[in-house]
């Protein structure tokens, strides 16, 4: 029997040390791997020649000095955590997992993966993991990497792989056509958007197949980047006052919900875009619900405005408290003036409503419970004024009540609460005789206040459950709107991206069990609720550096390097839609599938720690049905420049 160990030994001082490999650790782990348990059986005799060998599925086992050349450009670390494309017999793999903690690698050969798995198994790799799949979409479950290794020669180097380096990370590649000479690189992240690219020589290997590299043919599987992807894709939009604008959008007016999102809480192309969509859906297309991410008491007072019903007494002026921005600007004043003369001319059947689906305003919902009832009930009124009173020392602070739950192990406003919204639901028959409208509005408050009750209880348990309340609670008004309108209804939803975008293929799904109202409305109304989300490069937003803090308007950094906005920045086009319905443009969709980084700017923004704050992996096209690009937005502009309010005319119906 051969003398495997001496034969290893000599190829590790004459093939490697001798062509000037001199990372220890490299040269350690290539003295202890068995080369000769890699290769098939009858060849175990060659295993340490100087040259690449045939192994199944006509693949070949590099030549071991190519393996040391590359592991050494790695700069590997004891701790890292390293990507291995194209692992074929799985030797490089075992070699890394002698120098470094953990090891991925894929193989797009099922019979490889799998007698790779099985030796590292009978060898004792306890940290390899071995996958069947094309590496060269990477491995985005198991992202970020220290170091990623592409064993076969691809026609260029993925931008997906790039993106699953940490900051700081290498990635040894070749790079060329099949069956010629072909160039290795090493590209070091320097940071969030910079690479480093160095040559590092010739060398010869087999073809990288998969959708980031060639076919089966030897083609470049599809010659074009995913930028220009996007722009063979993306549709011109028109100017946002140009009534182009909204038909582009009437391909999505047969659902029943259209979700229209903001990629920020403070972006005037935003706004008037959502407003342009929704004119054109509202007049052409039967939509008479406009709902939005906002408190319901205080956009009643808004409907009140567009549907010219009578103002109530005494009824708080909208929108007053933070972040007071986010409605009271002159592009939602002019989409609400728009919607009341719109309403004028029309039956009160077909005129379209503005309501608020979020839960803050527990104060303003309690009043309006109260005033309600005042007026059609007021033995119930003063029942309500009793059990709503539980709640009345948190009105300013109902985080208060919260923690008072908490350390009371009770939370003795439930009952009360829920007893209220239950009676007046019991009452619908008698009080809906008085005024349909009036009555929606306050047993929209009583669920208000029932699930804020609930959300102020829970917010101290975690993060999840309290956001779920929220979008479940959005969710629930929604429906009921819809339901209060009857079979013809639809609605039109604005909300931010993270509210619309289908949670359960971002990382709030996935890894913090967060859902929303747009994924909500697709479980429910499938292909019925249509989720258009919205996107931008760089720019101004109206914005806070913290909680009530007061309003900036902030500089929005240019988006990150392989973010889906970098992405659709690169396409060239200034403003566009996407569609990624089913069956439409299947080439981007497709290649919109690698999961990607997304910004999300809410009402607080920190450029500072903006990749941190801001960004999220998610995989757009199952998030929407349509992607509406602005490459350059501006901040929207407050009515009251945020804190002075103006004259009484020109305020009107936001109040002073
Ligand atoms: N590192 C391997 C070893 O130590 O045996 C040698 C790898 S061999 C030179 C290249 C391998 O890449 C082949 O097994 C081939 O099937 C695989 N491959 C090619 N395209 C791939 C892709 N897109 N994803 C995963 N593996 C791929």
């Amino acid at each position: 029997m051969a003398d495997f160990a001496a034969a290893r030994e000599k190829m590790v001082e004459r093939q490697i040390a001798a062509r000037g490999i001199h990372d220890e650790r490299v040269l350690a782990a290539m003295r202890a791997v068995p080369r000769e348990a890699f290769v098939p059986e009858h060849l175990a005799e060659f295993a340490y020649e100087d040259a690449p060998l045939p192994i199944e599925a006509d693949q070949t086992i590099s030549q071991p000095y190519i393996v040391a050349l590359m592991l050494e450009a790695a700069e590997l670390e004891g701790s890292d955590k390293v990507l291995e494309v194209g692992s074929g017999s799985g030797y490089a793999a075992a070699v890394l997992a002698q120098v470094v903690d953990e090891v991925i690698a894929i193989e797009r050969h099922l019979e490889l993966a799998t007698l790779a798995g099985e030796r590292m198994e009978r060898l004792g790799y306890e940290n390899v993991s071995i996958y069947e799949g094309d590496g060269t979409r990477g491995f985005p479950e198991e992202a970020p990497f220290d170091a990623v290794i592409v064993s076969a020669s691809g026609s260029h180097v993925p931008d997906v792989l790039l993106q699953q380096l940490e900051v700081g990370g290498r990635l040894v590649m070749p790079v060329g056509e099949p069956g010629a000479v072909q160039k290795l690189l090493k590209i070091t992240r320097s940071s969030e958007d910079e690479y480093e690219q160095e040559e590092m020589g010739a060398v010869r290997f087999v073809p990288l197949i998969g959708a980031h590299a060639w076919t089966e043919k030897g083609e470049r599987a599809d010659p074009r980047s995913l930028p220009e992807l996007i722009r063979d894709a993306a549709e011109p939009l028109p100017d946002l006052d140009d009534p182009a604008f909204g038909a582009l959008f009437d391909r999505f007016a047969s659902a029943k919900v259209v979700l229209l999102g903001e990629a920020s809480h403070g972006t005037s192309e935003f706004y008037r875009a959502r407003a342009a969509i929704t004119q054109r859906l509202i007049e052409e297309h039967g939509f008479n619900i406009v709902a939005v991410e906002a408190d319901w008491p205080d956009a009643a007072v808004i409907d009140r405005y567009v549907r010219d019903r009578p103002e109530r007494e005494g009824e708080e002026a909208a929108f007053q408290r933070f972040p007071t921005w986010m409605w009271r600007n002159t592009d939602v004043q002019a989409f609400i003036r728009w919607t009341r003369s719109r309403n004028a001319t029309v039956e009160p059947e077909r005129m379209a409503g503005f309501y608020g689906l979020d839960l803050y305003n527990l104060g303003g919902s309690i009043r309006a419970v109260i005033d309600y009832l005042d007026d059609v009930d007021p033995e119930a009124a003063a029942v309500a004024r009793e059990r709503y009173g539980c709640l009345q020392p948190f009105a300013k602070n109902p985080q208060g009540y919260g923690r008072m739950a908490i350390t009371r192990g009770y939370a003795q406003c439930e009952q009360p609460v829920a007893q209220m919204l239950r009676e007046l639901l019991q009452k619908r028959m008698e009080y809906v005789a008085e005024d349909g409208d009036e009555y929606l509005d306050a047993a929209a408050n009583a669920r208000l206040v029932k699930n804020a009750e609930a959300y102020y209880r829970v917010m101290y348990h975690g993060a999840a459950e309290s956001w779920n309340l929220r979008d479940t609670h959005m969710f629930e008004t929604l429906c009921q709107l819809l339901d209060a309108k009857g079979p013809d209804a639809k609605a039109v939803v604005w909300a931010h991206n993270s509210h619309i975008g289908n949670a359960a293929h971002t990382e709030m799904g996935q890894v913090r069990d967060e859902l929303n109202i747009g994924q909500l409305c697709k479980e429910k109304f499938g292909e019925q609720a249509r989720l258009i989300g919205f996107g931008t490069h760089t720019g101004t937003v109206a914005c806070a550096t913290d909680w009530d803090d007061p309003m900036e308007v902030k500089d929005v950094r240019p988006s990150l390097a392989g973010s889906y906005e970098r992405m659709s920045h690169d396409a060239g086009v200034e403003r566009f839609l996407l569609d990624m319905r089913q069956g439409v443009n299947e080439a981007a969709v497709e290649a919109l599938m690698e999961p990607r980084l997304e910004r999300f700017i809410g009402v607080i923004y920190r450029p500072e720690t903006e990749r941190w704050s801001h960004y999220a992996q998610a995989v757009l096209p199952n998030q929407f049905d349509g992607w509406v690009w602005f490459d350059e937005t501006s901040a929207v502009t407050p009515l009251d420049g945020g804190e002075q309010p103006a004259g009484e005319e020109e305020m009107y119906p936001f109040g002073l």
